[in-house]
């Protein structure tokens, strides 16, 4: 295959070979709504989708609503959720964002953006992952894995998040956005590994600018040494945090 020239040319490439590996790629976390999907997303930050999967059974069983959450015990809901690491900061997110439904938006989810941002512990990731997975609408989420493929096929050189969203959002229709971002992810996890990506096994590695030239990095030693670290491996980083509204 030809190298294409170009960001916008190398995007459509990606695009299609990652349609072809991963056609019915679908979102890790589960969830049976659009709350759901919300606290779940909050949760996994710093967080193996795994065990955030473990928590929220019993997490919605206890509170299923927004007005139920809201309500809810602060030293119960860290209990429950306490195995996501964070769990401090997690619970006040999610008590702050079910008190922002219930007040701003009568107990229901927002679809726009802008209205997704002013939820505590929701940022444009978080509102991106939800306006995609749950309502089917535009939203190209920008977690680790999609900021570092992003940068090493050279769609981008953005390092902020949201640079790097609308730069991609520039080289991808509105409908396909959602599955791009589960795709790059899911290829991120399977093949281009932060520190040692596999690229002599890339399906990409033809048309990649990066193919064989990603420098394996040590470990740090936080990462080494850290507890945190080796129980909660990082799967996507935080939110910038947001004071929650109570
Ligand atoms: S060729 Fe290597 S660096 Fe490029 S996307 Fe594939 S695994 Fe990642």
């Amino acid at each position: 295959m030809a190298r294409p020239r170009g960001a916008q040319a190398r995007a459509d490439v990606v695009r299609a070979t990652l349609a072809d590996l991963y056609p019915d790629v679908q979102c890790a976390l589960q969830h049976r709504n659009a709350f759901e999907l919300l606290g779940a997303t909050i949760l996994s930050a710093q967080c193996t989708d795994e065990r955030v999967n473990m928590v929220t059974p019993v997490l919605f069983e206890r509170y299923p609503t927004a007005s139920d959450l809201a309500a809810a015990d602060p030293d119960e809901l860290e209990t429950i959720i306490k195995s996501t690491g964070f769990y401090r900061a997690k619970a006040k997110s999610l008590l702050g964002m079910a008190a922002a439904l219930e007040a701003s938006f009568g107990g229901e989810v927002p679809t726009d953006l802008d209205d997704l941002v002013t939820l505590p512990g929701v940022g444009r990731k978080t509102g991106n992952v939800v306006r995609s997975v749950a309502f089917g609408l535009p939203g190209l989420p920008v977690d680790t894995h999609v900021g570092r493929l992003s940068r090493r096929l050279k769609l981008t050189n953005e390092t902020d998040p949201v640079k790097a969203e609308l730069e991609l959002n520039a080289m991808v229709p509105p409908d396909d956005r959602g599955r791009f971002s589960l795709r790059l992810i899911e290829h991120g996890r399977r093949v281009c590994d932060a520190r040692k990506p596999r690229c002599a096994d890339c399906e990409l590695e033809m048309i990649c600018p990066s193919a064989g030239s990603v420098v394996a990095k040590p470990k740090s030693k936080a990462v080494t040494t850290s507890k945190r670290a080796r129980t909660t491996p990082p799967a996507t980083p935080p939110e910038p945090a947001k004071a929650p509204r109570r």
